[in-house]
């Protein structure tokens, strides 16, 4: 790990901190009588796995985001007391692909669920102009280590040569890469750092 004492820590949202992608499946499934199951998510991409179109899936994604279960997604584990114990010596930066017309609604989902009131980066977004993958924000912010579950997230960082932590989820299984590395959950992250 890294000698520096202060980290600078990036941190992504969505199946990161908190669960998504189960909860929208539950939303899918209910809403078109399916049983897909999380395991099977073995691909990133709703359009495959679902085998819809992009138009169809933003506009599923759009239906989710007023739908009470995006509001009560529930947090991993160890996320909330991780990120306490994190903040007490390292520098966290929150970073998320979410669209920016979710920004307040997200930094209150993050304010109730972690109480704690953090700048939230949105890539893409207003404020952070034209810095569209992780790794250029990342690299804008001089983040020292990335954690994410998107394979493509943290490639995108090792780029800019930023290691990180890739949380295992089932569609990020296909690749094992040298500065990424798997870990099995935040209290693993919390090991590795100290
Ligand atoms: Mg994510």
């Amino acid at each position: 790990m890294n000698k520096k004492e202060k980290l600078k820590i990036g941190i992504d949202l969505d199946d990161t901190l908190w669960e998504y992608q189960l909860v929208f499946l539950n939303f899918y499934n209910k809403k078109f009588k399916t049983n897909y199951s999380l395991k099977e998510f073995s691909v990133y991409s709703l359009e495959e796995f679902l085998n819809l179109s992009n138009e169809e899936v933003v506009s599923l994604l759009d239906e989710f985001g007023s739908h009470p279960g995006f509001m009560n997604l529930p947090l991993i584990e160890g996320a909330k007391e991780t990120i306490h114990e994190l903040k007490k010596k390292h520098e966290l930066f929150f970073i998320t692909a979410r669209p920016p017309s979710r920004k307040e609604l997200t930094q209150e989902f993050f304010l109730n669920h972690f109480g704690l009131k953090e700048k939230i980066y949105f890539l893409g977004g207003a404020s952070s102009s034209n810095l569209k993958t992780k790794g250029e924000m990342g690299n804008f912010l001089g983040i020292d280590l990335m954690i994410d579950d998107h394979l493509t997230n943290l490639k995108s960082c090792l780029n800019y040569g930023i290691p990180s932590f890739l949380m295992d989820r089932p569609w990020n299984k296909e690749e094992e890469i040298k500065g990424i590395k798997r870990v099995k959950n935040w209290r693993e992250i919390l090991e590795l750092i100290k």
